[in-house]
């Protein structure tokens, strides 16, 4: 008999647990609290890149470092509201524990092989899709404006090389002779051939569209409220109107996931990061290849006759209240780096923001939990949910079918 499950949260990470759920025979059925047409979520206004080339987990040392430098800088894409995070305390605790050398040196080999798996499951979808699934192999330039800033990515990319990445230093002049229309005021840079990206808007549409003609059932406007357990298992989720029953369930709610496994009486700590992008036309910025500038912290991705800027981290943040000065650096630092771009004011309109679900380590919770067999959870994939769905998707699959999953995480 076909086994059923449910997954709450149709995000990209929702939506890749579907594709592979179903493509194992299983019924699958998703419910998310928003409309089908909503794309307010995550999942939609990213940056889209697919980057085995970010193999450092988030909690590190360098990262703890910059991050206290740069939380007293108005102008910088970090911000840490004191007051908004005292309930995230132990978030931090577990984060600064997380932020050591032993803890990093664990972390590295299992980023990269998720993002590197996860890479060719891209390409697979491309092909299995027509091309529909909207991936692109382009790589990813990182390009440093100061020298301090290029021996940085200089010494990223030795350790990229160790692992066996392809990596290659440029110079300024072999930049602009990748990106003939487009003017720089950099140091250098590396190029990772390993990195790819999508449009994510367009990858969601499809992959929503796909999983609809394949059979999944989705319920949206269908916010679950509570987790109903029964003798120790998951007997089913109650939502404002109706009681939802399979045989298994997937939390794949992004930000959400902690305060609904609470009720449960389990601990798993996802803390927002909000983020922001801005598209401008490709007329203004005819880049080709993805960029990310080092020490701006700003990813820049090509997507079609638009380009996309992202970046900021605001530890706790909440949609809707707009950090305008933060906005307008990550503006004129990309003017300033790339000076094709005319100098531009912000405009609140034209900001998206995003809650990028970060777990305190930089590793995302991708399995089974030790209290309830048949209860999953597939979330906290901070700057990476793009890149790592996937495999996500595939890993679910594998627990849920009864098997060792090919990257084991262990179970919460
Ligand atoms: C500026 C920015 C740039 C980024 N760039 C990149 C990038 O280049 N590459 C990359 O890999 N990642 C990137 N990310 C990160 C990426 O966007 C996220 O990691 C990813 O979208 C998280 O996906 P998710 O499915 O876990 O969460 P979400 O997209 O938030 O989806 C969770 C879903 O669960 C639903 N939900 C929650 N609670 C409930 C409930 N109780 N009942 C029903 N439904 C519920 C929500 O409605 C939502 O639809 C970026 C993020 C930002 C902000």
């Amino acid at each position: 008999m076909k086994k059923k499950v449910l997954i709450i949260g149709a995000g990209v990470i929702g939506l890749h647990c579907a594709y592979y759920l179903n493509e194992r025979g299983c019924e699958v059925e998703v419910i998310d609290a928003n409309e089908r047409e909503d794309e307010s979520g995550c999942s939609y206004g990213n940056c889209g890149l697919i980057v085995p080339s970010h193999f450092l987990p988030m909690a590190s040392p360098a990262m703890l470092q910059q991050g206290l430098k740069l939380m007293f800088d108005r102008t910088s894409p970090v911000y840490l509201p004191l007051a908004r995070n005292i309930k995230n305390a132990s978030w931090f605790f577990r984060f600064i524990q997380a932020a050591n050398k032993n803890k990093v040196n664990q972390g590295i080999p299992i980023l990269y092989q998720l993002n590197a798996e996860s890479h060719k499951l891209y390409k697979e979808l491309n092909k299995i899709s027509r091309q529909q699934s909207n991936y692109h192999h382009k790589g990813l330039l990182m390009m440093a404006t100061t020298q301090k800033g290029l021996d940085e990515e200089g010494h990223l990319s030795e350790k990229a090389q160790s692992l066996g990445i392809k990596t290659q230093m440029m110079s300024a002049s072999e930049v602009v002779a990748l990106e003939p229309n487009v003017k720089v005021d950099i140091k250098g840079a590396v190029f990772y051939d390993s990195d790819g990206n999508v449009s994510p808007e367009h990858h969601m549409r499809w992959l929503k569209s796909w999983l609809e003609e394949a059979g999944v059932i989705f319920h949206y406007g269908t916010k679950t409220e509570k987790i109903i357990v029964n003798k120790g298992k998951i007997d089913g989720v109650q939502t404002r109107s109706k009681k939802y029953k399979a045989d298994d369930y997937i939390l794949a709610t992004g930000v959400q996931t902690s305060a609904l496994v609470r009720s449960l009486g389990i601990s798993l700590p996802i803390i927002a990061g909000k983020g922001y992008s801005i598209d401008l036309p490709s007329a203004e910025l005819p880049l080709k290849i993805p960029a990310i500038l080092s020490e701006a912290k700003v990813a820049i991705t090509p997507l079609g006759n638009k380009v996309r800027l992202g970046s900021g981290m605001e530890f706790g943040g909440r949609v809707g209240e707009l950090r305008m000065q933060r906005i307008q650096s990550m503006l004129n630092q990309t003017c300033a780096a790339i000076p094709s771009i005319k100098p531009k004011v912000a405009k609140e309109q034209v900001v998206w923001e995003g809650l990028r679900p970060l777990s305190p380590t930089g590793i995302p919770y991708i399995g089974g939990f030790k209290s309830y067999k048949n209860l999953f959870v597939a979330s906290g994939h901070a700057m990476m949910g793009m890149s790592l769905a996937p495999i996500t998707g595939k890993l679910i699959s594998q627990h849920v079918m009864g098997e060792k999953p090919m990257i084991d995480l262990g179970a919460y």
